[in-house]
């Protein structure tokens, strides 16, 4: 059995519903939620099972959600996102709360501005933007090839093109970046995604970025990471946020990169769990482990390739794997992005293929570099009305 769902977009005039849309507190915890909002915690916390309670852990602070209610006030259904694929879905059902995870229904759109610097360009962006989200992945992605600090000039410029997500006409989840580009001193320097969903600049080297080593060495992946996948078991969406390598019981388990282990304890369905903070916001979390290497504890620094524990099977595990997360600022994010060991640089087919995506960004680069493109500035959320259908259909 499939279940489809659509999302219906109607007018508030043709519909009764109300939708208020809100933004999720920063101390905020879904148990929370549901007790300021009156909403049964027996029946969408305590009934769920292990995998839907830990979905409910991901709600993040800022994130914008959904509540709609009937004349008397009265909450029809709430839409939670969890990431950019999944969200919670509470809905009234014969007077009764259901709680499910669905996929997310969102549009992208592929925007771009130009911008000159009077200061810094996380200051002009931010400025012609008012995103944060925007300053950040800019500045990010020349953090290791450019020195803003030193070599920017009054007047150099800037162009970003990105895809942007949009859910119920507002955008959501981080844009992707697809070229930056900046003229300092009269050079444009340019940073592209390419085909492989690497960056690379205009030599076609890839660009340096926040790389990790592989967490157990030599071990099979047995799982890979999605924001939502399908159980045909179970018939329900689930997330898989981490990596899982299956690996005997008692193989070490090494950090990934330099940090700081700000946790080394059992927690929860994670069993033997260890959390590494490294630096721009990046964390790493190993679980399931049988043991902690002697001297691991809070607090401690560790270097990219020490061993830190050893595989096993605690907490919520069918048998012994490692389960390893990385996030950014919190959200998951898959590690394999990120996994490497050195960088790339294209030859041969890889290459031209890449020169001839180049040349087309290039192009889109240079006119909204001429037509000076400003940010376009959205209208207003207007508040809306739908109508969640959920339809049942049989898959011979
Ligand atoms: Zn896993």
């Amino acid at each position: 059995m499939i279940r489809f769902f659509i999302l219906f977009l109607l007018s508030t005039s043709l519909f009764s519903a109300q939708v208020e849309r809100d933004r999720w507190d920063n101390a905020q915890t879904y148990l929370d939620f549901l007790q300021n909002n009156e909403l049964p915690i027996k029946e969408l916390y305590y009934n769920l099972d292990k995998d839907d309670q830990r979905l409910t852990e991901e709600m993040r602070a800022g994130i914008h959600y959904q509540v709609v209610k009937d004349n008397n006030e009265t909450i029809e259904q709430i839409l939670l996102p969890l990431n950019d694929e999944l969200q919670i879905h509470i809905y009234k059902d014969k007077n009764k709360y259901q709680f499910e995870a669905i996929p997310i229904i969102s549009t992208t759109k592929t925007e771009a501005f130009y911008t000159t610097i009077t200061s810094s360009p996380n200051y002009n962006i931010l400025k012609e933007t008012g995103s944060k989200k925007l300053a950040q992945i800019f500045v990010a992605s020349f953090k290791h090839s450019l020195n803003f600090k030193n070599d920017i000039r009054k007047g150099d410029q800037l162009v970003m093109i990105y895809d942007q997500k949009y859910r119920l006409g507002e955008p959501f989840s981080m844009p992707t970046l697809k070229v930056a580009m900046i003229e300092m001193h009269h050079k444009q320097h340019f940073i592209y995604l390419n085909s492989d969903d690497r960056y690379y600049d205009e030599k076609a080297h890839e660009v340096e970025g926040f790389l990790l080593a592989r967490p157990v060495r030599g071990a099979r992946i047995s799982s890979y990471f999605t924001k939502r996948r399908w159980h045909p078991v179970l018939h329900k969406w689930k997330a898989h946020l981490g990596v899982d390598y299956a690996a005997r019981r008692g193989t070490p388990v090494i950090a990934a990169g330099r940090g700081t282990i700000i946790w080394a304890s059992r927690l929860g369905s994670y069993g033997n769990l260890i959390k590494i903070r490294h630096a721009d916001g990046y964390e790493t979390r190993y679980a399931h482990l049988k043991s902690f290497r002697r001297g691991i504890r809070r607090g401690k620094r560790i270097k990219k390739g020490q061993t830190i524990g050893y595989v096993g099977s605690t907490g919520r595990s069918t048998g012994p794997h490692l389960h390893f997360e990385l996030r950014k600022r919190g959200r998951a994010v898959n590690p394999l992005r990120v996994v490497q060991v050195t960088t790339k640089k294209l030859k041969g087919k890889e290459k031209k293929a890449f020169l001839l995506l180049k040349k087309n960004y290039d192009q889109s680069v240079a006119l909204h570099l001429n037509n000076k493109t400003p940010y376009n500035k959205r209208p207003p959320f207007e508040p809306i009305g739908y109508i969640h259908f959920l339809q049942g259909k049989t898959n011979g």
